[in-house]
């Protein structure tokens, strides 16, 4: 089976989302890679959904990606003796390491690296941004604040420090269990969340050892003042504009979006738009204009994929929610303007020959009468550079790995198909048109490009780029 559009689709599963039927007809409607959210899902829930996942897959015939996406350092605070409270405008709050339940006047917060960074002026931010508190005086152990903007207090809500950078670990003891027990189950991808600098993410490459990709989730203003440094350690990257709107003035968000997606595209590695794409299908079946627009806006700026949070894991309409996303693609894609935007915003360095083959094949793409362009791939990286071009016609990635396959649906265009190990240039070329044809790319006749590296088996060689006739040999 094959999907009619290049963009990738992430969905998150949740309790309107959890059951093989549902997984199904997602998968069905057009989801490429269901995410699973360490923050609310335990692991017996996990290795459901993940058998669930494979069960569709292997039906399907067509590789499924998986990413599991920590929790991460989250602050929080702790409870109140009503388990509510509202803060006025004005008013004094304290935030301590006393364990007591909290009330109007004060409320324990059980990080104590927060209270070494903190001091007079900084802001704080509770419950996604809606009470904002100043820090008046602080010492090693509490803060006395001035609310900034009041608002309903809860046990448990979050807590942001956008000015700060917190000398916290980047795994919490939860985050490095999951990370084991993800990787122990055979995920794809792994998110990382709160990342602060390019350590945080060295830390879980370390931990992972190899045995998934690793995806940096941009929700920090100190990540994105690192981009660079974080990009180059990172496999994958998710703007992550739920907490990065919290932590930054919300109208900063697009621009930083668009710089983020075009800096990704330049490295070749996957970039995700996440959060609130369409927010309202939570509750109704139709999506805003606005929220269609986004989504439209996120394709037309190069991401690789677009996401789903609460809309398919909480919300009444999944299924109707991937198919919106999936004709938005199908209409933006078709549109001679994206077509141009894709071709004027390509402006990548080309410094190796595996670039120059991805360009050379594009090249030929756009002036010969080919249907699809197929590579051979050990590691992915070719596919990448290919996706990276943004050609006009498929590309068919043809790798021996299962992984680097479901790794890759994740990528632009990346059509993935799972062959034996070829030997052979020959082979490669029996191999890419036979499937051309059975996956229905093209047909007797029809022309087709074939990239791969000779000698074969080796990572990092692609060196030719060869057009082929669909059962001619
Ligand atoms: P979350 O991350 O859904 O795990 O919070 C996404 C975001 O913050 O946008
Ligand atoms: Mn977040």
């Amino acid at each position: 089976m094959k999907r009619s559009r290049s963009l990738k689709i992430v969905a998150t599963l949740g309790p309107a989302s959890s059951s093989l039927k549902m997984i199904r007809r997602m998968f069905n409607a057009g989801v490429d890679v269901f995410r699973l959210n360490m923050s609310h899902g335990d692991h017996d829930t996990v290795r459901k959904l993940h058998s669930h996942i494979r069960t569709v897959e292997e039906e399907a015939g067509r590789p499924i990606g998986i990413l599991v996406d920590l929790q991460g350092p989250k602050l929080r605070c702790g409870s109140f003796a009503n388990s509510q409270e509202t803060l006025l405008d004005g008013q004094q709050f304290r935030i301590d390491l006393d364990p007591a339940d909290g009330d109007s006047t004060r409320v324990h917060v059980p990080h104590k690296e927060i209270f070494q960074v903190l001091e007079p002026g900084l802001q704080l931010l509770v419950n996604d941004g809606k009470i904002r508190l100043r820090v008046i005086q602080c010492g090693s152990d509490f803060a006395d604040c001035e609310v900034v903007e009041g608002g309903e207090i809860s046990s448990h809500k979050g807590i942001n420090l956008p000015d700060a950078i917190i000398p916290l670990a980047a795994l919490s003891e939860k985050d490095t269990a999951d990370l084991e027990f993800a990787c122990e189950l055979g995920v794809d991808w792994l998110a990382l969340s709160f990342v602060q600098q390019s350590q945080d993410v060295e830390i879980a490459r370390f931990l992972t050892r190899g045995r998934v990709a690793i995806m940096t989730k941009i929700e920090k203003p100190a990540a994105v003042a690192r981009f660079s440094e974080i990009l180059e350690v990172s496999d994958g990257i998710m703007i992550a504009r739920g907490d990065l709107g919290v932590e930054l003035p919300i109208h900063t968000v697009p621009p930083i979006q668009k710089r983020l997606v075009r800096r990704c595209r330049t490295t070749a590695k996957p970039v995700i738009v996440a959060t609130q794409m369409l927010e309202s299908m939570i509750e109704t079946s139709t999506p805003t204009r606005a929220e269609v627009s986004d989504v439209a806006a996120a394709i037309y700026e190069g991401a690789d994929a677009v996401m789903l949070s609460a809309e398919s894991a909480v919300g009444r309409y999944p299924v109707e929610s991937v198919a919106t996303m999936d004709n938005v693609a199908i209409s933006a894609e078709s549109d001679p303007t994206y077509r141009e935007i894709m071709d004027a915003s390509r402006g990548s360095k080309l410094v190796t020959v595996a670039d120059a083959i991805a360009a050379a094949a594009r090249e030929i793409a756009e002036t010969t009468d080919v249907k699809a362009i197929c590579c051979f791939t050990h590691t992915g990286t070719t596919a990448q550079l290919a996706a990276r071009e943004k050609p006009r016609v498929p590309i068919v990635v043809l790798t021996p790995f299962k992984k680097i396959s479901r790794r890759l649906s994740l990528q632009w265009g990346a059509h993935c198909v799972t062959t034996q190990a070829v030997l052979s240039f020959d082979e490669a070329v029996k191999i890419a048109t036979s499937v051309a044809c059975s996956q229905k790319f093209g047909s007797m006749g029809d022309q087709i490009i074939i990239t791969a590296g000779v000698p074969f088996n080796v990572s990092g060689s692609t060196n030719i780029v060869q057009v082929a006739k669909i059962g001619v040999s």
